[in-house]
């Protein structure tokens, strides 16, 4: 019998690359993580986005699938039970996971895979997959961090001091720990942009 090469399980389509790249973005809240996420995303062609699977209730500045997946406590402890997550973390009282089967897909397909986690989850990703690149967005000053959670008036006092105490223990840890290749300080953001661009597409040449 004729031998044929195994049929590979991803039919290899026109967007494919040959140098995938998992990338884990994470920083305070209050620091423009999402922000500069998106533009890397937009910025570097076949870059996907990881939409997480979270317990936290969705608001409306929300989309379903797009943000995240909003599903219930129980459904989150099923896809834990399976073994379904590449990491999770409980942040703020609540929990968020990455879907493992998702991102193994798209690193296949030579994609820039992004993961916009939490310090706890990023630990998590770097012992299975030590190839990740790890960045961590820092705010200027620890003064303009409160400022700026300040200023989005979209909690109370209380959740700010909590938020700003939760910031800095996340800041000190992700210096600490040794998961993170780059630390960028976002004082301008399209600045803060631009560095992250030139940084992962530096790393998905094989230059850190
Ligand atoms: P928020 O609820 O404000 O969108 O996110 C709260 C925190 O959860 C942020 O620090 C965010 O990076 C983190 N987060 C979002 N998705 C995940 C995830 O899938 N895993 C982990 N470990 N953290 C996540």
């Amino acid at each position: 019998m004729a031998d044929h090469p195994p049929e590979s399980a991803h039919p290899r389509l026109p967007t494919d690359t040959d140098n995938g790249l998992l990338l884990i973005i994470s920083g305070p809240s209050g620091v423009g993580k999402t922000t500069i996420t998106r533009g890397v995303e937009r910025s570097i062609p076949g870059s996907v986005f990881s939409v997480s699977y979270t317990t936290r209730a969705k608001t409306d500045a929300d989309v379903e699938a797009v943000d995240y997946h909003f599903i219930d406590h129980d459904e989150f402890q099923q896809l834990i039970d399976e073994d379904a997550f590449l990491e999770w973390a409980d942040v703020f009282g609540k929990r968020y996971g990455t879907r493992k089967k998702w991102v193994d897909e798209q690193l296949a397909r030579g994609r820039l895979v992004i993961l916009e986690i939490d310090v706890e989850g990023a630990k998590q990703v770097k012992a299975k997959m030590p190839e990740a690149f790890g960045m961590f967005i820092l705010p200027p000053s620890e003064d303009e961090l409160l400022r700026r959670l300040q200023s989005r008036k979209r909690e109370s006092e209380e959740l700010i001091a909590k938020r700003f105490a939760e910031a800095q223990h996340e800041i000190r840890e992700a210096k600490s720990c040794q998961v993170y290749d780059e630390f960028i300080v976002n004082e301008n953001l399209e600045n803060a942009i631009a560095d992250a661009v030139r940084l992962v597409e530096n790393a998905r040449n094989g230059d850190r």
